[in-house]
C-alpha cells in the first residue's frame, strides 16, 4: 500500500532525514521506534504530505508523489497538484499526540464535521456513522459531552474516531498515548490495537514495546534520520544487533 523510497529531507542546513526506505503492506502494521529526534515525526508528515519530502519518492497505492527518476529537464521536482495532494491526504488519517478536538463541538459534532464538509456528507449519515465510530472506540455514551467533559483517554479515541469517519486507507498515529495519564494509555491502545485486527493498514509511532510485540507485523527503528534496523518485534526487541537499538530498548523497557 505504501511505499518509501531513500526519503530524505532537510530544513535548510539540518539535513533529518538521510534517506528512510520503508514498505507497508495493506493491514500491516508497522510501529516506528527511536529516539527524540530521530526524524519519525518527520517521516510521517512526509508520508501525509504535511512535508515534501527535499528528495526520494512517497508511493501510496499507485499514486507517486516526490522526485521522479530522471528530473524535470529544468531540475525541478514534479509535483501533485494541490487538488492531487488533498485527494491523497484524504485517504491517511493521522492522530497525534495532542488530540486536536473542536473544544466548542461535542464529540459526536467533531466526528461529523469532516465527513459532511470534506465528503459532502448528508447530516443524517455522518451522524448514523459517526455513533457507530464512536461505539466502535467505546464512547456511545459520550456523544453530547464536550472535549473539556472527556478525558485525555477518551478525547484521543475521540480524534480515533474522527480520523476514521474520513474512512482512510491508512492510519498514521504519531505517539497518541505520551499525552495521557499512565492509566489511560491501555484504553487508547486497545482501540489501536482493534483496528489493527480489524485490518487497517497503520504506522504507528510509539514507545509503548508491549503494543508492539504484541501487534506489529514489523518495527523500524531509527536514529540520526535513518532506518537502522528493521523486522519483526521477535528480531528487534528480543535481538536487537546495534548497539544504538540496544540502548534504546534499554532506556524505554
Ligand atoms: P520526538 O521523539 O521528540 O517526537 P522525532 O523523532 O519525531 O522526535 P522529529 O520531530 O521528526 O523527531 O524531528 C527531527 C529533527 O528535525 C529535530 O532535530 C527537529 O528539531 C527537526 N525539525 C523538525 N521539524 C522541523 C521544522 N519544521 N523546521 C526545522 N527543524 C525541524
Ligand atoms: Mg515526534
Amino acid at each position: 500500500l505504501i511505499q518509501l523510497e531513500s526519503i530524505h529531507k532537510a530544513f535548510g542546513d539540518l539535513h533529518v532525514l538521510k534517506g528512510c526506505d520503508l514498505e507497508v503492506a495493506p493491514g500491516e502494521v508497522a510501529v516506528l521506534v527511536g529516539p527524540s529526534g530521530s526524524g519519525k515525526s518527520t517521516l510521517l508528515r512526509c508520508i501525509n504530505q504535511l512535508e515534501e519530502p527535499t528528495a526520494g519518492r512517497v508511493r501510496i497505492a499507485g499514486v507517486t508523489q516526490g522526485y521522479v527518476e530522471e528530473p524535470l529537464p529544468d531540475g525541478r521536482w514534479q509535483k501533485l497538484s494541490t487538488a492531487e495532494i488533498a485527494r491523497q491526504r484524504a485517504r491517511i488519517g493521522m492522530v497525534f499526540q495532542r488530540f486536536h478536538l473542536f473544544p466548542h463541538m461535542t464529540a459526536l459534532a467533531n466526528v461529523m464535521e469532516a465527513p459532511m464538509q470534506v465528503l459532502g456528507r448528508t447530516k443524517a449519515q455522518a451522524q448514523e456513522s459517526a455513533l457507530a465510530l464512536l461505539e466502535r472506540v467505546g464512547l456511545a455514551d459520550r456523544a453530547d459531552h464536550y472535549p473539556s467533559e472527556l478525558s485525555g483517554g477518551q478525547q484521543q479515541r475521540v480524534a480515533i474516531a474522527r480520523a476514521l469517519a474520513m474512512e482512510p486507507e491508512l492510519m498514521l498515529f504519531d505517539e497518541p498515548t505520551s499525552a495521557l495519564d499512565p492509566e489511560l494509555v491501555a484504553e487508547v491502545l486497545a482501540v489501536l490495537k482493534e483496528l489493527a485486527e480489524g485490518g487497517m493498514t497503520m504506522i504507528v509511532v510509539t514507545h509503548e514495546m508491549g503494543f508492539a510485540r504484541e501487534v506489529a507485523d514489523q518495527v523500524v527503528f531509527m536514529d540520526d534520520g535513518m532506518i537502522l534496523e528493521q523486522g519483526t518485534p521477535e528480531q528487534l526487541i528480543e535481538h536487537p544487533q546495534s548497539d544504538r537499538l540496544q540502548g534504546f530498548l534499554a532506556s524505554v523497557l
